[in-house]
């Protein structure tokens, strides 16, 4: 089985890398491949799982991904640094098994010369200004919904539901659900201007379409990537008919997962 392993460049995940890579070339079954991998090892935090996912976007659909965490334990990111061994058993007795998660599917167009790109995310997509206030028009379905102005837009897959997106006021959404999040970074709602003010979820047959004011502050984010300095002219957002496979050696349940990472030690009393 050929395995990339992609590391962030920390102390400790270079000592994991090295394990891993001496794990590997000792290996009969595995074989270390960077270009066309089956599985790809991250090794960092949830920001190196992202940049990973971005790193082999065009090979989406045929990979399998599994998370080391060198630092504390992450939404994508299964395995201790210390579980080097298990991981490799694991890896060895490997029979396909894997875990699939919802993508955001995000289709740019540009005011310039009318080019236009599709994106994917893994967390979500931000449309916001880095000067002032972002105005946007947000279509449901082709039909308006409503002129938003405030600080941005947050657009998120549900495992994307318990970053950014927590941190508006959205929901969190089990990903068994395939669906999209809306939520409001600090609209502006007054006798003038009105928002719907709460986090809207709409389901994988509909699709939103943001058209922002023509302002050359304008920033598109993608995850952890940016689109700056090109006018947007609409962005359109659905759920991916491509999804992320993670390798499911173990079986981490989501909510409790939510529970740990947020709530920490529960007592009984
Ligand atoms: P990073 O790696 O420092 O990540 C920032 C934090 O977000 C980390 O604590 C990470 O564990 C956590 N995180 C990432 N994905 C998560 C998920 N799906 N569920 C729960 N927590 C998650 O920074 P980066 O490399 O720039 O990562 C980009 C991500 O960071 C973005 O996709 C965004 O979701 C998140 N972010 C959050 C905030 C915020 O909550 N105010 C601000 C900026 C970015």
């Amino acid at each position: 089985m050929k395995v990339s392993i992609y590391s962030n460049d920390g102390e400790s995940s270079s000592k994991v890398s090295r394990e891993l890579y001496n794990a590997i070339n000792k290996s009969k079954v595995l074989k270390l491949d960077s270009f066309n991998p089956e599985i790809v090892i991250s090794v960092g935090g949830d920001g190196t799982l992202l940049s990973a996912f971005h790193h082999y976007g065009d090979l989406i659909s045929k990979i399998r991904f599994v998370g080391i965490h060198t630092g504390h334990l992450g939404f994508y990111t299964d395995w201790r640094d210390s579980e080097v061994s298990q991981l490799i058993n694991s890896l060895e007795h490997d029979n396909g098994q894997s875990v699939s998660y919802p993508l955001l599917d995000i289709q740019v167009d540009y005011s310039d010369n009318g080019e236009s790109d599709q994106l994917f995310a893994l967390n979500e997509s931000t449309l916001k200004k880095s000067n002032g206030t972002m105005v946007a028009k947000m279509y449901i379905k082709d039909q308006l919904f409503e002129n938003f102005r405030g600080d941005g837009l947050c657009i998120s897959t549900p495992t994307g539901s318990t970053a950014y997106n927590k941190s508006f006021g959205g929901a969190i959404i089990s990903p068994k659900f395939d669906a999209i999040q809306i939520a409001e970074m600090a609209s502006i709602n007054n006798r003038v201007f009105r928002t719907l003010g709460s986090p809207v979820i709409i389901p994988p047959t509909q699709w939103v379409t943001l058209v922002p004011s023509a302002s050359k502050y304008n920033i598109l984010t993608c995850d952890q990537l940016m689109v700056l300095d090109r006018p947007i002219k609409s962005i359109s957002y659905r759920i991916s008919d491509k999804r992320i496979y993670f390798a499911k050696y173990r079986h981490t349940n989501f909510w409790q997962r939510v529970s740990n990472s947020f709530i920490g030690d529960k007592t009984d009393d």
